[in-house]
């Protein structure tokens, strides 16, 4: 066993209002500098919608993430070996997006509305690009542009999760009259497998031993913007102005010190927590090997019980600090993704092992069945698959997002959240039909306990900041698995059966 921790956010996606507070309090923090401007390291999206850069989960298109080929894990992004195709593509990415496909990042002529002399006309101000400085035509593109669906269906019709759903399901998520969207707020994974490390020639992308955070080191980047090509998540960006990659930092500032990252402490409607917790490294490469359909199972098997005596002396022997245990035996992440598998990872398909996860959206499920029970909740009639079927969002979009396409692990999380909706609510109002015979008869059936639903309750609902924020402090001198070189030697820089040795003795 190679003990590792990790720092990892969730979302609460029924209760995202798409303010984008957290986008502009990240903007605010750390992007605000020439070359920046296009930069979202904490962005809102739509969906159904295209996204940003527009249709990022197109992989056909990108070739962001790895596959399986030959029994062996690669990147994607490399076709034939890996070497030689790095090389031939050095100086030409064929994948990357480009500006059309982020935006062109403007401001207006402010100055114009005070400045501008009398005359017959009101002045105004016009859009100028912050690229060129020059004025512009018209404003084409912006980083949440189909925002709400942005008035226009056609955003949503091009989203690439709508691949296997019947005409009427995507009628279902595309007409206005019909309509249900829900947001998906978006920051870099901090993945176990990140494609970003492994296919940066320069060895500029690294994974911390202590936390888990993927930075890269803004010394030994040397813009070849083969993390852009290789994240599926589209989350490095290339900063035009100084020529360095840059990336989503998980404001190790703030959480080495004990403090919410910018985006989590602003988030207006609180569906935002954050925990720590230990993995297997050893069992990285196995695990991203997993069939579609086993990998949220497998996922979760890399998470090792942080109350599990042997983890804990294991813990302790290889030198994570007594701090760092304590804050993974109360981990929100860990509650949410292993015990109670309610949470779930964006695209695993990508099998970076992304480490943030979202519990699905389940409104207007409950209405629903409110409806068809006659105006009381009856669990003895009601059948959830039944009610899940008539979800506006249909299961398979769902499962593309959320599933590596496996529909049960959205249904199982989505019968745990409204098995323990309707627990509070005998709870509160006692007008469960059946009473509380039938709520137990349904919490054993998706196999939850009444304290588990306590618990879930208080936590997506109640949550102190604290209790939401679980995030110790870092003493780095205290630390003996600080070393970031060790994770090369996991992946190496250009994937599995390549590792570069010679990196191992590089200084840092
Ligand atoms: S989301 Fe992308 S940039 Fe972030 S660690 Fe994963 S592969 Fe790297
Ligand atoms: S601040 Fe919170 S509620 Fe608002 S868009 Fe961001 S994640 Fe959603």
């Amino acid at each position: 066993m190679d003990i590792r921790a990790q720092l990892s956010m969730n979302f609460h996606m029924d209760k995202c209002i798409g303010c984008h507070t957290c986008s502009v309090s990240c903007k605010n923090v750390w992007t605000t500098r020439r070359g920046a401007e296009y930069m979202w390291w904490n962005n809102v999206e739509t969906k159904p919608g295209c996204g940003y850069p527009l249709t990022w989960e197109d992989q056909e298109r990108y070739r962001g993430g790895w596959e399986v080929s030959g029994g062996s894990l690669r990147l994607k992004l490399l076709k034939g070996p890996g070497k030689i195709r790095t090389l031939a593509n050095i100086f030409f990415q064929p994948n990357l997006p480009t500006i059309d496909d982020y935006y062109e990042p403007f401001t207006f002529d402010y100055q114009n509305l005070f400045n501008a002399p009398a005359g017959d006309d009101q002045p105004v101000a016009r859009p100028k690009s912050l690229i060129t400085g020059e004025f512009m035509e018209k404003i084409v593109l912006g980083p949440n542009w189909d925002d709400d669906m942005g008035g226009s269906p056609l955003y949503a019709s091009n989203d690439p999760n709508l691949k296997g759903l019947s005409e009427s399901q995507k009628e279902l998520l595309t007409k206005f009259h019909k309509l249900f969207f829900f947001y998906l707020p978006r920051i870099c994974n901090h993945c176990l497998n990140p494609a970003c490390v492994a296919s940066c020639p320069s060895g500029a992308i690294y994974k911390r031993g202590e936390d888990g955070i993927v930075l890269i080191d803004q010394d030994t980047c040397r813009a070849w913007r083969f993390c852009v090509s290789a994240c599926p998540y589209k989350k490095p960006y290339y900063n035009w102005a100084n020529g360095k990659s840059e990336k989503c930092i998980f404001c190790y500032p703030r959480t080495e010190t004990g403090q919410a990252n910018a985006c989590a402490h602003a988030c207006t409607g609180r569906i935002r927590s954050v925990g720590v917790l230990f993995y297997d490294a050893d069992r990285i490469e196995e695990i991203a090997k997993t069939p579609d359909e086993r990998l949220v199972e497998a996922m979760r098997e890399i998470l090792l019980d942080p109350c599990d005596p042997k983890v804990v002396e294991e813990a302790k022997r290889v030198g994570i600090d007594e701090n760092w245990i304590k804050a993974a035996q109360n981990s929100p992440s860990y509650n949410l993704f292993k015990k109670w598998r309610i949470a779930l990872p964006n695209h695993p398909e990508f099998r970076t092992l992304p480490m943030n996860f979202y519990i699905p959206p389940m409104s207007p499920i409950l209405h629903n069945a409110k409806a068809d029970a006659g105006g009381t909740f009856d669990p003895e009639n009601m059948d959830f698959f039944h009610q899940i079927d008539k979800m506006r969002v249909p299961v398979r979009f769902l499962a593309n997002l959320f599933g590596a396409g496996n529909e049960q692990v959205v249904i199982e999380s989505l019968k745990r959240q409204m098995a323990a909706r309707l627990y509070r609510r005998q709870q509160r109002f006692g007008d469960v039909a059946g009473g509380n015979s039938a709520v137990s008869q349904m919490l054993n059936s998706v196999g939850l306990t009444p304290n588990d639903c306590d618990e879930i309750y208080r936590l997506v609902s109640l949550a102190t900041f604290q209790e939401r924020f679980v995030i110790p402090e870092t003493h780095r001198e205290a630390q003996s698995t600080v070393d970031p070189r060790l994770m090369y030697e996991k992946r190496g820089t250009v994937g599995f059966g390549n590792k570069k040795k010679e990196l191992i003795g590089r200084q840092w």
